[in-house]
């Protein structure tokens, strides 16, 4: 009777071993060790985003702007990637975005930008509970 309670607490701790050994493999598979921001930076980071003066945002191509839709805007720009996103709100005032777009522009841009194509979107939130926006940080 003894030898039996003691095979079957054996038995059971070789269970409690091995369910805890199955817990992380799972975790991993579920999503919950990797970071919660969409890591939209091909440097495999944040973008990491600084201050580009002002830009206005139009909605037509280059060779056929029309009329601004968002005029006076501010710029920040990631060093890493150089993507360039042209907000209604100022990151280092009120930190709201507002209307925006972004643009992949391939090298830095300086004081003034003009972008085409019109609005992305707006965004009104809180940028660090967001997916897409807590993949952004501003110096
Ligand atoms: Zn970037």
């Amino acid at each position: 009777m003894l030898k039996t309670k003691k095979v079957l607490s054996l038995v059971l701790a070789f269970l409690l071993i091995a369910s805890f050994g199955v817990v992380p493999a799972h975790a991993e598979e579920e999503g919950i060790a990797q970071p919660f921001y969409i890591v939209s930076c091909p440097s495999g980071s944040k973008h990491y985003m600084v201050a580009r003066g002002r830009g206005t945002i139009y909605a037509g191509p280059a060779n056929n702007p029309g009329p601004a839709v968002l005029s006076n805007c501010f710029v920040t720009q990631c060093t890493r990637c150089h993507l360039v996103l042209a907000s209604e709100g100022n990151m280092y005032d009120s930190g709201i975005i507002g209307r925006y777009a972004t643009w992949n522009v391939g090298m830095p841009v300086n004081l003034f930008t003009f972008i085409y194509g019109g609005l992305h979107g707006s965004f009104y939130g809180n940028k660090a509970t967001d997916p897409y926006w807590s993949g952004f940080e501003w110096h």
